[in-house]
């Protein structure tokens, strides 16, 4: 059986943490599992909470068209002879991960020169805030910077405002929570980057009418730390005991604790000591506290090409659930068109299998948010969490016609109007023209 097998990845991970180089994942592989029915579901589920050798790249989950396993080479074997014994299909998608790893090209940004910002590439940390801070300079009447928060090792957690004038509503973007999903970050600095330099009347409106607030790495530390050691880590960096790290999405006080997350802080799905227990979660839900009344909330995470509406304790349909779930296919309508890529669209507890404390369930029961989203971004298990740099940029250009067509959608069942600033001025000119006819 696979949990005799002596060196865990457990292990691994906590011998990087004395080592000076990334940790290397030679011979790595990623199996793509396709399960046929509810037993075979309910074999990867105990696999999955039985055996911590192997990273469920993707969940068990009962609606799972396939589920992402990586192993280590150890590992595999035991894992081969798992699926084949119990008839479950599978293909090897990669058969040595550092490959994959190393085929990610990571571009530095240079300071004062924007042009240096690529969608081909990614960047780490303090390229990332660098390049915030030369748009914040070079847009100074619509972008300011924010704080929205600090992490354990004391890392700010940065954003921009976007805003062309007050009164508008709200629309909040937080991304990169999960670190090791690298094409998050990308697509909010693309979301950014889009807002402040399309010539796209669409995209020109939605920059214009609505105060955007955008924040691409919401978790600092692990993100340092899938850079400069373990490029798979998932969760913050808190040490407990000789184990690291909270799963900030399992960490928000809504639900915590009450289903997919873990009390063993070995666990990639580790729910914290307790709700709010970690500093990103606890400022960064003080600061969106701060920000006003939020129309639209989107939370980006990766990958599986799902769009996922609150809440992820029951499948049963809450508050607006009918219209954000016509909203939202409406929107993957619209994300489709330009590459065929195809997301579905549905309730968190049906497809991650009831996960609770994540930011989305906290942001809609707390705030009252009308819309809020979680996307899953490219792809569906080919290279998971590792998506080639050829692929960030088709990825972040069909995400921000899904977004500006959910503005869209949005409007047409009654959100997201009414405050528009750039509305009211219409209507008001409008109504003068009326008037002034009638005169
Ligand atoms: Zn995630």
């Amino acid at each position: 059986m696979a949990n005799r097998v002596l060196l865990s990845l457990t292990l691994f991970i906590s011998l990087t943490s004395v080592l000076c180089e990334p940790f290397r994942f030679d011979n790595f592989s990623l199996f793509k599992v396709v399960p046929d029915d509810a037993h075979h579901i309910k074999l990867l589920q105990d696999l999955q909470n039985s055996d911590i050798n192997y990273d469920f790249w993707t969940d068990p989950v009962p609606s799972a068209e396939f589920v992402s396993i990586m192993t280590s080479p150890m590992n595999k074997v035991a894992l081969e002879h798992f699926l084949s014994l119990h008839g479950i299909k599978y293909e090897i998608t990669m058969p040595n991960i550092q490959e994959a790893i190393d085929k990610e090209t990571i571009k530095t940004y240079t300071r004062n020169n924007l042009r240096s910002m690529s969608w081909d590439a990614y960047y780490n940390l303090s390229d990332i805030n660098i390049w915030m801070a030369d748009m914040a300079r070079t847009y100074p009447d619509v972008v300011t910077e924010f704080v929205a928060g600090v992490s354990y090792e004391h890392r700010q957690i940065k954003g921009l405002k976007i805003s062309h004038g007050p009164g508008r509503k709200i629309i909040f973007v937080e991304a990169g929570m999960h670190s090791r999903e690298w094409i998050t970050m990308s697509t909010a600095c693309y979301i950014i980057n889009e807002l402040l330099t399309s010539t796209d009347n669409d995209t020109m409106a939605a920059a214009r009418d609505f105060d955007w607030y955008i924040i691409p790495v919401a978790n600092p530390d692990g993100y340092v730390w899938t850079h400069t050691d373990f490029r798979m880590w998932r969760k913050n960096r808190r040490p407990f005991g000789t184990n690291f790290g909270v799963d900030l999405n399992r960490n928000w006080n809504n639900n915590w604790l009450v289903s997919g997350a873990s009390t063993n802080p070995a666990s990639d799905i580790y729910a914290g000591p307790g709700p709010f227990s970690e500093p990103e979660t606890r400022s960064l839900s003080s600061f969106i506290r701060s920000v006003g009344d939020i129309d639209m909330y989107l939370s980006f995470h990766s990958f599986s090409q799902l769009l996922l509406i609150p809440f992820g304790n029951t499948t049963e349909p809450v508050g607006n659930y009918h219209d954000t779930l016509n909203i939202g296919r409406r929107a993957m309508g619209a994300l489709s068109v330009r590459y065929g890529t195809q997301y579905v669209t549905g309730n968190i507890a049906e497809a991650i299998y009831q996960a609770t404390g994540g930011s989305v369930d906290w942001v809609k029961e707390h705030l009252q948010v009308p819309i809020v989203y979680c996307y899953e971004l490219r792809d569906r298990g080919q290279f998971g969490f590792l998506l080639p740099t050829d692929q960030i940029l088709p990825n972040n250009e069909e995400a921000m016609d899904s977004v500006i067509d959910l503005i869209h959608q949005a409007r047409r069942f009654g959100y997201l109007s009414g405050g528009s600033v750039g509305l009211q001025v219409s209507f008001i000119l409008m109504l003068v023209g009326v008037l002034a006819s009638l005169w």
